[in-house]
């Protein structure tokens, strides 16, 4: 895990689901030959489970296992198990390991064979447990740095795939980021527009309005970024998606990173420059706090985001 990244606290489960079945956590291997080693040929999701007084809810699971299909779909591929199957998955990785607040992991992958064209896929499903993912924001915010290396354009690698190989291009951008003293990357795509972070999107604040890149510009269209949109516009907030330049983010109020393990992360400095209402400014706080009471299960405004594990 790289620094800066969500802080991991116990990783160790007792149980992985691996290609339909619950396996010991230790028994979860893969062959060195399995091609999504070499090809980074996979599809993976990130999915948030939080502890409720019903239980365990996994929050939109259904839209979640959606991007997945549609993230293998795009490259022409057929997961191996329907979505029923993986939800069930979802919901029984929680409860076997007996676990409420936690991160989920379904990862499809390229297994082995001597012909990779003619490779089977492959299916798992794990958690792990984060410190706390629903909290007060950060007084101090992230300071960010706009990469030098670009977002891939639409026509080298689809970016409406949640695809692991395409995750080289965050990883050379954040870890170069991190070295440089910075803590988040945010990325533009091949004609100067802001794309999305290393692992999450990105929303500005300019004259009271709460920007984020329209689809187009080559963010990943994240989950968490459709229900803040949706939460601050039924909260009476104006919303709208807007292309935005680096010098808007220079500009902004405020500036926030919002993801399944992110949550929204409050940015103070976008290279450097200041954001103008501090970090976390009046808007990330009050998306912060829609965000975590749906969450959680502690507002009733969408009660179809969450599936309770029975
Ligand atoms: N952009 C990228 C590149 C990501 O990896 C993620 C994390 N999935 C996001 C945005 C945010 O998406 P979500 O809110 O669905 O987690």
């Amino acid at each position: 895990m790289m620094k800066g990244s969500a802080p991991t606290v116990s990783n160790e489960q007792k149980f992985i689901w691996l290609d339909g079945e619950l396996v010991d956590w230790a028994d979860a291997n893969v062959h060195i030959t399995t091609h999504a080693l070499h090809y980074g040929i996979g599809f993976f999701e990130g999915i948030r489970s939080h502890a409720t007084p019903q239980g365990p809810a996994l929050f939109r699971l259904g839209d979640h296992l959606r991007r997945l299909e549609q993230s293998a779909a795009v490259y022409g591929m057929t997961l191996p198990f329907g979505p029923d199957v993986l939800a069930d998955a979802c919901c029984q990785v929680v409860s076997a390991n007996g676990l409420g607040d936690c991160y989920l992991r379904p990862l499809v992958f390229l297994g082995e064979g001597a012909n990779p064209l003619a490779a089977p896929l492959r299916c798992a499903v794990m958690a792990s447990v984060h410190g706390p993912l629903v909290g007060a924001p950060k007084t101090g915010g992230a300071k960010a740095q706009i990469s030098a290396f670009q977002r891939y354009s639409a026509n080298a690698m689809p970016p409406a795939a949640k695809a692991s190989g395409q995750y080289l291009n965050s990883w050379i951008g954040q870890t170069t980021a991190l070295q440089a003293g910075y803590d988040e990357a945010i990325f533009l795509n091949e004609t100067g527009f802001v794309a999305d972070g290393w692992a999450n999107n990105v929303f500005a604040v300019a004259r009271g309005e709460l920007l984020t890149p329209p689809q187009w510009s080559g963010g990943l269209p994240g989950i968490t970024r459709d229900t803040v949109l949706r939460l601050a516009a039924e909260d009476g907030l104006t919303v709208a998606e807007r292309p935005l330049v680096r010098s808007d983010l220079y500009l902004a109020e405020e500036v926030f990173l919002t993801g399944t393990a992110t949550g929204v992360k409050a940015v103070a400095s976008v290279d450097g420059r200041r954001m103008t209402a501090g970090a976390p400014g009046p808007v990330t706080t009050r998306v912060t706090e829609l965000l975590n009471a749906a969450l959680t299960g502690r507002s009733d405004a969408h009660p179809e985001w969450l599936e309770y594990v029975s």
